[in-house]
């Protein structure tokens, strides 16, 4: 049972668990009033190059946020030294429900009682990996999109999620410059991830059935709906590995999914094209990874 929501939370760090595409844009926005975020990650090189990417964002973001002011992103190797003293910590690994599972278990353990544990899984309930646990009452999804740039979330209970604790996340996380919303009953793929992603499953049949290629989706995509970018490049934003997780854990759901988007992502992923952090994804023209 939750004891409390988070005592004195201005003064105690938040705590992001894997220093990835995501986790190191949630500590980054965590950073923006003045506190300490420390990020966890057993790949050293992630950890660090993580910090040098919120820490480089910092100002220019904090000047954002309403009240904001930079505060420190620092590396923590040690999990249970990292979430010692934490009010929030947000799981950011990759998207396989055994490691989270696990990772959820030994934060149970790590954490504070009164701190809140989430999950930035993409298309897993957060109940599939907090149901056998004694607190999952302080346990949740914050499922984030791509901040800074895109600030909002969806919130989603895991089914025994305390209301307060529902409550406590859409009041405190406007503060660091986030917006979350709500949804309302459990759903794969939360609100706009489920919208997102039959959009991205779309496009990737039209490129794969020879209807069209990349460059010519997203540009029509974008003239259509004003948008700066289209599926394609955000998709190697996202990271293309990522992608076929997602799309793979909504097949499971779902049979009846066609099955040219995973094969156009799988043959991407076997030409070592994961977009964005790799250098090379839909498009080619990112800078090589050192
Ligand atoms: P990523 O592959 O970029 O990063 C994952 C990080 O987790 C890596 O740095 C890896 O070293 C680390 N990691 C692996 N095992 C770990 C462990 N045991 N403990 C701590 N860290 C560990 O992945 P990502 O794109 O940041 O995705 C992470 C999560 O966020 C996934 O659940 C994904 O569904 C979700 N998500 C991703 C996006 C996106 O656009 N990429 C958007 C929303 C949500």
């Amino acid at each position: 049972m939750v004891t409390a929501i988070p005592q004195d939370y201005r003064n105690r760090p938040v705590a992001v668990v894997g220093a990835g595409t995501l986790g190191r844009r949630i500590a980054l926005m965590f950073a923006t009033r003045g506190g300490q975020v420390n990020i966890t990650d057993p790949n050293a090189e992630q950890g660090e190059q993580g910090v040098v990417y919120a820490m480089g964002e910092l100002p220019a973001v904090a000047a954002r946020v309403d009240g904001g002011t930079a505060g420190t992103v620092g590396y923590v190797r040690d999990q249970a030294e990292a979430v010692q003293d934490a009010w929030l910590v947000v799981e950011a690994v990759p998207e396989k429900l055994e490691l989270k599972k696990q990772i959820f278990a030994q934060l149970e353990q790590d954490c504070p009682a009164d701190a809140i544990i989430s999950s930035n899984s993409s298309s897993y309930a957060s109940r599939l990996f907090t149901e056998d646990l004694r607190t999952n009452d302080r346990m949740l999804n914050t499922h984030f999109y791509m901040p800074p740039a895109a600030i909002t979330l969806d919130v989603m209970s895991d089914g025994h999620t305390a209301p307060e604790v529902i409550d406590f996340v859409l009041r405190t996380f406007p503060e660091y410059g986030l917006r979350p919303f709500h949804c309302r009953k459990e759903s794969t793929g939360f609100i706009f991830n489920r919208i997102w992603a039959a959009l991205k499953r779309e496009s990737l049949e039209v490129v794969y059935a020879g209807v069209s290629v990349p460059e010519d989706v997203d540009a029509m995509f974008s003239m259509n709906f004003g948008t700066k970018a289209g599926p394609f490049r955000m998709m190697d934003q996202v990271g293309l590995d990522v992608v076929l997780d997602i799309e793979e854990h909504y097949a499971q759901e779902n049979p009846q999914l066609p099955e040219g988007p995973r094969i156009l992502l799988r043959e991407y992923i076997a030409d070592g094209k994961l977009g964005v952090k790799s250098g090379a994804g839909f498009y080619d023209d990112y800078p090589k990874p050192s």
